[in-house]
């Protein structure tokens, strides 16, 4: 087994791995996260899919 990972480019659409449906789009939207002590909190980018609104993914907001 090698330790290397070849990175390639996808030539088709991803496909939403909850309902199937081939994602032409991705839904983001920023989300306030507070974490409930001392007033801290944080804001992600979350991804989701257009179709079943389920979350693909989280992404941290610089
Ligand atoms: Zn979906």
């Amino acid at each position: 087994m090698s330790d290397d990972l070849e990175f390639i480019e996808a030539t088709d659409d991803p496909i939403c791995p909850y309902c199937e449906m081939r994602l032409t789009q991705i839904a983001y939207r920023h989300q306030r996260l507070n974490f409930g002590f001392l007033s801290g909190f944080a804001w992600v980018v979350l991804l989701s899919c257009p179709h079943c609104r389920k979350v693909l993914g989280t992404q941290s907001r610089s």
